[in-house]
C-alpha cells in the first residue's frame, strides 16, 4: 500500500522536525546570515527570502578554517499568494548546500511539496556522509526559518 502523501508544510512544522535532529550538534548556533532579501513573485505574488549563509564550524562542532568556510543560498517562500507571509501558511524551501541535497530536497519535495528539485534529479540519494533519513532541514534553513518567524514575516 502506497503511503499517503501529506501537501504542504509550515515553517513551524519544518522547524519541529528539523529541530529534532540537530538538538544533537553543537554546531547550529554557529550558523551566520551575511545577507537577507526579500521580494515579492510577481506571477504568484508569493513572499520569497533568499539569504546568503555560512556556517563557522562543521557537523561534529569542529571550528572550520577559513578557506573551507563555503557560502550557501538559502530560501524560503511563501506558497499562499499575495499578502500570504511565510510564517502563517505552507512553504517552500532549498539551500544549495550538500546536506540539504543528500537529505532533504527529495524528502520535502515528495512527502510534502515542501521544496522544488532544483539540485536533485528526482531520485532519492543516499550517498552523503550521514545519509541521515531523519533530516528535515539544513542547519542553514533552520537558521533562516527562525529568523523569519522572528521577524514575523
Ligand atoms: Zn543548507
Amino acid at each position: 500500500m502506497a503511503t499517503s502523501i501529506k501537501k504542504g508544510l509550515t515553517a513551524k512544522q519544518l522547524l519541529y522536525m528539523a529541530r529534532v535532529f540537530w538538538k544533537k550538534t553543537a554546531s547550529l548556533s554557529l550558523v551566520k546570515i551575511s545577507s537577507f532579501s526579500k521580494k515579492v513573485d510577481k506571477k504568484t505574488g508569493n513572499l520569497q527570502i533568499t539569504c546568503t549563509t555560512y556556517s563557522l564550524k562543521d557537523g561534529n562542532g569542529v571550528s572550520k578554517r577559513p578557506r573551507d568556510i563555503k557560502r550557501h543560498k538559502t530560501s524560503v517562500s511563501s506558497q499562499t499568494g499575495p499578502g500570504g507571509k511565510v510564517s502563517t501558511g505552507p512553504i517552500k524551501v532549498s539551500c544549495s548546500c550538500e546536506s540539504f541535497l543528500y537529505h532533504c530536497e527529495y524528502k520535502l519535495w515528495k512527502n510534502y511539496g515542501a521544496a522544488d528539485l532544483i539540485y536533485g534529479n528526482g531520485k532519492p540519494i543516499v550517498k552523503g556522509p550521514t545519509a541521515d533519513v531523519k533530516m528535515a532541514a539544513c542547519k542553514h534553513l533552520v537558521t533562516v526559518v527562525e529568523t523569519i518567524l522572528k521577524k514575523g514575516l
